[in-house]
């Protein structure tokens, strides 16, 4: 299995993990990322309409300068999502077992994922 050729590796290198971090996000949020994005094709500027909308009184970002991804890039999303899902969660469980696991979550602002992982570094 991976993870003892990890270990492995690690031992020969004299390194050890100190903390393994697991950025969660649901997929309800993953769609909508991906649903709600779009891109002007003036300017290039990233929009979502559920966490970031353009602007309303706009002539660049106007909503018919606005692009959408195509479904299947949607399908492809879910797809991958579920087969991370279960191909991380031994490893998810090995590292919960050896109390290395923290959990945060990627739904939260930036700001307050960046202030959590930082925390979490400081602890080491
Ligand atoms: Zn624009």
């Amino acid at each position: 299995m991976l993870l003892v050729f990890l270990n492995k590796l690690l031992d020969k290198y004299d390194q050890k993990i100190n903390l393994v971090l697991k950025l969660s996000v649901s997929l309800d949020v993953i769609k909508k990322r991906i649903i709600g994005r779009s891109v002007c094709t003036i300017c290039g500027k990233i929009y979502n309409e559920f966490f970031n909308p353009a602007p309303i009184n706009t002539n660049c970002c106007a909503s018919r300068f606005l692009q959408k991804r195509s479904d299947d890039i949607l399908e492809i999303a879910v797809s991958r999502y579920n087969t991370y899902e279960k191909n991380i969660e031994p490893v998810i469980d090995f590292y919960k077992e050896h109390n290395l696991l923290e959990v945060v979550n990627g739904e939260a602002q930036i700001d307050v994922i960046s202030d959590e992982i930082s925390g979490l570094l400081d602890r080491i």
